[in-house]
């Protein structure tokens, strides 16, 4: 089966105030027809360094132009039953959270978090002969420990497990049942109140950790009177910024921190040139949590999509050309996505199984003791339900 290669995209956003007070100058041209940036190094006359990818924004791009032309793909791959992953890669400060989460106003500039949302819930209020389950799931890792944004203990560490049909999974990390775009933002939103947050002097709320916010879906549609059960997930990953400490003035604890938050980014950067050069048999996925949990979005099941943000200035020349060399070899990555089809631990069939023997329980078919136990499994999940309901 050929593969298919991760999709990049960069962005570049205009000159913030900081960068126009310091009268920087800017190193950045795109050329979104053809989808290259091209860098100049400050003070030099040598020709600038040409990078091409699956899109260039420039600054008068907007998130619905990119959700347009590779958000709604990629969602529309996610409905059929492809899994899907988003990442923001960057500097902090260059608009990660911009593209992903955006602002609500003007319109255009929602972010492809909110899009991609709609676009999920509208899919599933009008697709006929159709049944659809979606569940969200929000972690943190930081200092390489995963925490669960959305659990009862958000201080718990989780753990990495590993299971034949599954593949990688946090153990006990919590799933929300959700079935609007309102409710989902409300999720996350609470989940993101809940993130490590440290002032650094880029950015003052910038995120030191990295997030992965998962939206299950399971379909099970009916054709010409067979059913078929889909599952597939979307992970939207928001990476901690990418800048090396030098620059943000981190010392002490806040460096520590950052030589760990580095090492899961660098295991991320040696997986992918692992995956690209070629020769490698062996890619170090086990090198750090986030590229364990990634594993399927790199070189797997997965249709990938990297979006990487960058500032224009003339004084972030180095890391706006070491995010372009990641970016870079990141789209010789190739996926190869399938449509998962007829998973076994699809909670729709369990509910499905449920309702069936429900109903012979009322056609009076079901012996005592069939009838206790089953709904002694009802009551069990019904308070499982009831409990997660509570604590939101
Ligand atoms: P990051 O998440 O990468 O640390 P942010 O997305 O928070 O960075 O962006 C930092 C600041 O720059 C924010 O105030 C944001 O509104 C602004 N910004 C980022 N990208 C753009 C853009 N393309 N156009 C206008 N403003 C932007
Ligand atoms: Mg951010």
């Amino acid at each position: 089966m050929p593969g298919e290669a991760v999709q990049v995209i960069v962005r570049c956003r205009p000159l913030n105030k900081r960068e126009k007070a310091l009268e920087c100058g800017t190193v950045v041209e795109t050329f979104t027809d053809v989808g290259q940036v091209q860098l100049h190094k400050p003070g030099s006359d040598d020709p600038p360094k040409k990078f091409t990818f699956d899109g260039a924004y420039d600054q008068n791009s907007n998130s619905q132009m990119i959700y347009e032309d590779v958000g709604f793909p990629l969602i529309e791959s996610v409905l059929e039953g492809y899994n899907g992953t988003i990442f923001a890669y960057g500097q902090t400060g260059c608009g990660k959270s911009f593209t992903m989460e955006g602002i609500p106003d003007p319109p255009e500039h929602r972010g492809l978090t909110p899009r991609s949302f709609e676009h999920i819930f509208q899919e599933v209020a009008v697709r006929e002969n159709c049944k659809f389950l979606v569940r969200a799931s929000y972690l943190e890792i930081y200092n390489e420990n995963i925490r669960d944004l959305l659990g009862q203990d958000h201080n718990a560490k989780l753990d990495l497990k590993e299971h034949p049909d599954k593949g990688v999974y946090v153990k006990d990390l919590s799933e929300h049942v959700v079935s609007s775009t309102e409710e989902i933002l409300r999720l996350m939103a609470a989940g993101s109140k809940n993130r490590s947050v440290g002032a650094t002097l880029m950015n003052a709320d910038s995120s030191r950790s990295h997030s992965i916010f998962t939206v299950w879906v399971e379909a099970a549609e009916t054709i010409e009177g067979d059913e078929k059960l889909r599952a597939s997930k979307l992970n939207l990953v928001d990476l901690a910024g990418s800048e090396r400490q030098g620059k943000t003035g981190a010392t002490g604890d806040r460096l520590k921190e950052a030589t760990k938050i580095n090492l899961s980014l660098s295991a991320l950067g040696n997986v992918i040139s692992a995956l690209v050069d070629g020769k490698s048999k062996h890619i170090p996925y086990r090198d750090s949590k986030l590229t364990r949990l990634l594993q399927d979005s790199l070189g797997g099941n997965t249709k990938t999509l990297m979006v990487c943000a960058l500032s224009p200035a003339d004084n972030n020349y180095d890391e706006t050309l070491s995010t372009l060399r990641y970016a870079n070899r990141a789209k010789n990555i190739q996926n190869k996505a399938i449509i998962n089809e007829d998973p076994k631990d699809a909670l729709l069939r369990q509910y499905q199984e449920e309702i069936e023997q429900l109903k012979a329980l009322l056609a009076g078919q079901l012996s005592p003791d069939q009838a206790a136990m089953l709904l002694s499994g009802l009551n069990h999940r019904r308070r499982h339900r009831c409990f997660r309901q509570c604590r939101h």
